[in-house]
């Protein structure tokens, strides 16, 4: 395909503004570019997938164009003739807001007919492979010299561009097509295509990590294709994503929590076929294996098979109790003087999930199973969740980097709000930022942010409040008060600075119930009024000020964590002391 076909293409996508319609219209150019004759249409069907993302490679692919802004405005300038600099293209861009349009601005060498400067000038049109392959070389250019060399490979593209051409390639350059197309349009525009479902092509991205390659084998081989696709150890996939919740949203969604520690570091993702390889990838996908070989000591250690897993690498002193996350930092993309580092700062991995083991793909596996597995091939560690009455990560502490129950990372399966306190408390005793709460019959979907994986963290402080208020609950909690106004004292008066509804189980709620009603002071519809009597220590994220609450303040995320049976009412916190913690 030509790139000035796929480039109209883009005019015209640009130019939709409904989703429906763009998605047709990036079927469309799916369908043309992979049925041009005479050509490698596979070739030019996976290019211009990547294109309309702004992508030249793969999401896995190690390879970047790095280019900066200045480069690719170096390259307009010379293919713009004599007359312009880079500085006058950046001042435009400046001016403009995006460089496709002053790209397409000018006219170039070719289009002005001189071709007469340097490399390339002349009419004819690029193919879309054309452009991949002066760009893959772009790639690959590095040490001294590679700079000019860029400009060198960009004044070739650029120079015979025609401006609907330049708009697109400056675009694609800089990695921006800003063409109203996201992953989601590119997925339903290859199932569209190429009739085939598009949770099929999903799951198909997923495991490859690559629309180009998932739209080639949809063209060439439709739904069995895709799914006959499967991960690849050393090609990494996107990480599965937490979103914050609580224990009760967890309790309610599931008969089981699976709870976890929440390890304060990187993400990692590590690929290993045992003699042949060893990947570190981090949560992009970046390699970056050279810069952690106390993961890859212990990978090579401990696997005996084939596996992708999960993890977090997380810095340790000398007694390997957790370091504060910025450690890992200093050398999480470390290129040079790695030992040193090293010696300054120890990392350890430590793994919390499994995507392959021994030849099989386990991201359909339940994430029960899948730590069994997990636990099986780093070479068994403890083997059983029935250690929740501790909250006891095993060896943590006294771990030598390289044994293999200290890399994995351990799994309590309970439906008990107080065992789970009892985990969390003892993460944040040994150091480590909270817990996580998963549904343990869940699948792993790569890129997702689901509801399957919640963060709990820890509670930056907490106060002591005493109960002014409440509301009567919903549906089955009706006999219950469920919502309870809290509020600090000033001087005698006590005023309102938030309420709690969150972090209460059912039990507690019935308790806290019968605590209360006695001091039901007023009633009006589901509110009540409640006489200053009982204190609950609420833990909340931050302080901020607020119109809403006579106190002036509100806490964010409020969340009640106990009854105070040892305070009484001197030992509520004053509205001086919250003024203070948030100036603090
Ligand atoms: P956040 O970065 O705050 O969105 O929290 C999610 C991150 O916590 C993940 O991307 C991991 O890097 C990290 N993490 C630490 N421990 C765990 C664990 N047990 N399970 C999942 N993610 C974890």
């Amino acid at each position: 395909m030509e790139f000035a076909t796929f480039a109209d293409h883009c005019v015209t996508i640009e130019e939709e503004s409904a989703d429906l319609e763009i998605t047709a219209l990036l079927a469309d150019l799916c369908v043309a570019a992979g049925s041009e004759d005479g050509r490698d249409s596979d070739r030019d069907l996976e290019c211009v997938v990547r294109f309309v993302q702004g992508r030249v490679f793969p999401a896995w692919d190690a390879r970047k164009l790095d280019i900066g802004p200045r480069t690719c405005y170096e390259a307009i300038a010379r293919a713009a003739g004599p007359n312009v600099d880079a500085d006058a293209v950046e001042r435009e861009v400046a001016e403009v807001g995006e460089v496709g349009t002053v790209a397409a601005g000018y006219e170039f060498g070719g289009q002005q007919g001189l071709g007469a400067f340097g490399v390339g000038g002349g009419h004819e049109s690029h193919t879309v492979g054309a452009v991949f392959d002066t760009l893959e070389r772009l790639a690959h250019t590095d040490g001294d010299g590679s700079h000019d060399t860029k400009v060198d490979l960009l004044f070739s593209l650029f120079n015979r561009a025609s401006p609907t051409e330049a708009r697109y390639l400056a675009r694609l350059v800089l990695g921006e097509m800003r063409i109203g197309v996201g992953e989601g349009t590119v997925r339903d525009a290859i199932a569209a295509a190429f009739s085939v479902p598009v949770e099929t092509v999903e799951r198909a991205v997923q495991v490859t990590n690559d629309y180009g390659h998932v739209a080639v084998v949809a063209h060439e081989d439709g739904s069995d294709g895709l799914e006959g696709l499967s991960l690849e150890v050393g090609r990494p996939v996107q990480a599965m994503l937490a979103q914050a919740g609580t224990v009760t949203d967890a309790l309610e969604a599931w008969d089981r929590v699976a709870v976890e520690w929440k390890f304060d570091g990187a993400r990692v993702q590590v690929h290993h076929v045992p003699g042949e390889l060893t990947l570190v990838f981090s949560r992009n996908m970046e390699d970056v294996t050279d810069a952690l070989p106390e993961v890859v000591e212990t990978v090579e250690s401990t696997l005996e098979c084939p596996a992708i897993l999960d993890g977090e690498v997380v810095a340790v002193d000398d007694d390997g109790s957790p370091l504060a996350f910025q450690e890992v930092l200093r050398r999480f993309r470390r290129k040079h003087d790695v030992e040193k580092a090293r010696e300054a700062v120890t990392v350890r991995p430590v793994f919390f999930d499994c995507l392959h083991a021994d030849g099989e793909d386990l991201l359909e596996t339940p994430l029960e199973t899948r730590h069994d597995r997990m636990e099986a091939v780093l070479g068994g560690s403890t083997g059983e969740y029935s250690d929740v009455s501790t909250g006891e990560q095993p060896n943590w502490d006294e771990a030598d980097a390289a044994t293999t129950s200290h890399a994995c990372g351990q799994l309590w399966l309970t439906d008990d709000p107080d065992r789970i306190e009892a985990i969390d408390a003892r993460a944040l005793e040994a150091g480590h930022e909270g817990i996580m709460l998963k549904d343990p019959t869940s699948t792993y979907t790569p890129g997702r942010r689901g509801q399957h994986w919640l963060k709990r963290k820890p509670d930056v402080d907490t106060l002591d409040c005493v109960v002014t208020g409440a509301e009567w609950g919903e549906g089955r909690r009706a006999t219950y008060l469920g919502t309870f106004v809290i509020s600090v004292t000033d001087g005698d008066d006590y005023l309102p600075i938030g309420k709690v509804a969150t972090g209460i189980t059912d039990e507690t709620l019935v308790e806290l119930t019968e605590l209360l009603e006695p001091h039901i002071v007023a009633e009006d519809g589901k509110t009540v009024d409640i006489e200053p009597a009982v204190v609950f220590e609420v833990g909340y994220e931050e302080i901020q000020p607020s119109p809403t609450y006579e106190s002036g303040f509100a806490l964010r995320f409020p969340r009640f964590v106990s009854v105070r049976s040892d305070t009484d009412l001197e030992g509520v916190d004053s509205l001086e002391r919250v003024k203070r913690l948030h100036d603090r």
